[in-house]
């Protein structure tokens, strides 16, 4: 058996972290979609304009890491562009995060240099665990795509979204990362945003003993392939050390309507702390998510408190039983 060394990874300070959705606009309709068009707005970021941002964001004084989603961002045809862009203007790391779908033969105009991530979504380890939730045809359209994009040189990541629907099977996606030649699996935790949280979130929710019990041990697992695997901490003991991300980290996560949010949790709202105008980044007044950052709650995260109250435990004197982390919080477990 490999070895195998766990760290918490997160925020590093000194760093930025830029997610820029070029366009929310998507060929999938998967059910727990976080987009929504409503706050986030429906235009797709010109080229000039995707240039402007991100000057915006690149700082020299520090590293500074972008990664493009969407929506779709291969749907964007100027997406090959920017990703050369933002390594010219001195990006320490380029990602983008895809459906797999890769349009505007997207494969053919980037060269595996100009990217240091491509990293594909997926659900489940079959078409009959994967397509229920992001579509009929995407797994075997995704799962031969990335293949494709390994055998071209890329360094390929894979995402997975794990929710009531699909933790049952995520153990079986190691094994296909090996042979397919995956880096780096991440194990997202379902957020009660978008359509989820019109959807029944109870339905898709997890208990905190199914996240412990079955997480960290696919993510170990993982590692012993080879594999980098990342995933939320989300559960802290109640003495445990709580940060938010608001208050210690640089995360900016931008939409083509210009809102600028620090906190994901938060993009249902119009609460985001900054804006961008005429190409300049603006920090709004009045009620912003800004607010809630410095508040100290027994609890952890504030807003997880607000949004989703069901994942918290009291003890019969009210005390909680645990923290729920930043979300931005990752432990991350390594071959070595
Ligand atoms: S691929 Fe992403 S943006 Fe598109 S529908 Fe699915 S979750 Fe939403
Ligand atoms: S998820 Fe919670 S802890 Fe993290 S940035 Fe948002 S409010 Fe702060």
């Amino acid at each position: 058996m490999s070895l195998t060394q766990a760290r918490t990874v997160g925020f590093k300070s000194g760093e930025r972290n830029i997610f820029f959705h070029v366009l929310t606009a998507c060929n999938l309709s998967c059910r727990h979609c976080y987009i929504n068009p409503e706050q986030h707005g429906s235009s797709t970021v010109s080229r000039e304009t995707l240039e402007k941002w991100l000057e915006l964001f690149q700082d020299k004084h520090r590293e500074s890491n972008v990664i493009f989603l969407g929506g779709e961002p291969t749907m964007h045809p100027e997406l090959p562009h920017v990703i050369r862009y933002a390594k010219k203007l001195g990006y320490s790391s380029v990602t983008v995060d895809t459906n797999g779908y890769l349009f505007h033969d997207f494969l053919d105009k980037v060269a595996p240099s100009d990217l240091d991530f491509l990293s594909f979504s997926l659900d489940g380890p079959n078409p009959e665990v994967n397509d229920p939730l992001r579509g009929d045809g995407v797994f075997d359209t995704c799962t031969k795509n990335l293949q494709t994009a390994v055998t071209r040189g890329f360094n390929v990541s894979l995402i997975y979204t794990v929710s009531r629907y699909n933790i049952e099977h995520l153990h079986k996606m190691v094994p296909l990362l090996a042979q397919w030649g995956v880096k780096r699996f991440f194990i997202q935790v379902i957020g009660i945003r978008g359509k989820t949280a019109i959807n029944g979130a109870d339905n898709w929710q997890l208990t905190p003993e199914e996240w412990l019990e079955k997480i960290p041990k696919v993510a170990a697992d993982a590692a012993t392939h080879g594999i980098t695997a990342i995933f939320p901490k989300v559960f802290l003991e109640p003495e445990g050390k709580f940060e938010c991300a608001g208050r210690v980290a640089e995360n900016y996560f931008i939409f083509p309507n210009g809102r600028v949010y620090q906190c994901p949790l938060c993009e249902d709202y119009p609460v985001n702390v900054f804006r961008i105008e005429e190409n300049r980044l603006i920090k709004n007044t009045g009620f912003t998510e800004g607010k809630f950052f410095s508040l100290d709650i027994p609890e952890g995260c504030v807003i997880n408190k607000m949004l989703q109250p069901d994942n918290l435990r009291y003890d019969t004197d009210g005390k909680p039983l645990y923290k729920i982390s930043c979300c931005l919080l990752k432990q991350e477990i390594t071959p070595i």
